[in-house]
């Protein structure tokens, strides 16, 4: 027998809470979160609404920082970084995808596709963008503004532009909350293609139970909790 591939953590949680001071008192949002995502994988992450999985998405960003614990992404400890480093950081590993899409809205779909890419310095950014563009099937609404493209449409743009720089890691929060069922449909198989081409690490929040079972794992977060951790009891049962 082959032995094991090696795996890669990828993404470390570890103890994470987040609490909020409110004028009722302390608000704990996340209570103590351990997750460990690796290379390659794809998660899906399920939950009542304000369970916490929006916040937990923004640490795992280094949008939002934890009040306790640790957050290591590729290898780096985020909470040694400053707000350019972090922002740096974000930026050549992980593209983010949003339920509103999040586009500017003075910008072009081309010109949106090209931020990431000219951030990081691609000499070629409106090259690179158009072949993104192209093969998320809007090779012809390069110079449509996101007012002129259909609720699908604009999140295949935010979709090429979130994996424009080639990430380590997609992370995506209900990308298809505001879209109908086959329009959403046609989201999630592009986004597992895009995954499986670049062999992207791909967090996915979804209120789809029926999606979250295509994903390698899935955790279930309530209460600021995880509850349900299907890698945990992978290992359990493997023995390890
Ligand atoms: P989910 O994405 O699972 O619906 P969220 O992570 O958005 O949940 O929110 C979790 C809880 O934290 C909710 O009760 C929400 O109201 C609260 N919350 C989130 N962000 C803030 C904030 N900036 N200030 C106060 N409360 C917040
Ligand atoms: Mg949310």
């Amino acid at each position: 027998m082959d032995p094991p591939v090696p795996r890669t953590a990828i993404i470390e949680l570890h103890d994470i809470h987040l609490t909020l001071k409110s004028d009722a008192g302390p608000v704990n949002i996340l209570r103590g979160i351990d997750l460990t995502v690796h290379a390659g994988e794809t998660v899906g992450i399920v939950g009542p609404s304000g369970s916490g999985k929006s916040t937990l998405m923004a640490i795992m960003a280094g949008l939002e920082r934890p009040t306790q614990g640790s957050v290591r992404i590729a290898g780096a400890a985020l909470e040694t970084m400053d707000e350019d480093a972090l922002a740096r950081f974000r930026r050549a590993n992980i593209g983010i995808v949003f339920q509103s899409f999040h586009l500017i809205p003075t910008m072009t779909a081309l010109e949106n596709v090209a931020i990431p890419l000219e951030l990081a310095g691609d000499k070629a950014a409106f090259e690179t963008a158009a072949a993104r563009l192209e093969s998320v099937g809007l090779g012809d609404r390069q110079s449509h503004y996101p007012a002129q493209l259909s609720g699908g449409e604009q999140q295949r743009v935010a979709l090429a532009r979130a994996v424009s720089t080639n990430p380590k890691i997609l992370l995506a929060d209900e990308p298809t909350g505001n879209l109908d069922g086959r329009t959403g449909d046609l989201i999630i198989e592009l986004m597992f293609r895009l995954q499986a081409e670049q062999g992207t690490t791909m967090v996915l929040i979804t209120h789809d139970e029926a999606l979250a079972a295509r994903c390698t794992h899935r955790i279930r977060i309530e209460d600021g909790r995880v509850v349900a951790n299907s890698a945990a009891m992978e290992k359990a049962i493997a023995g390890a």
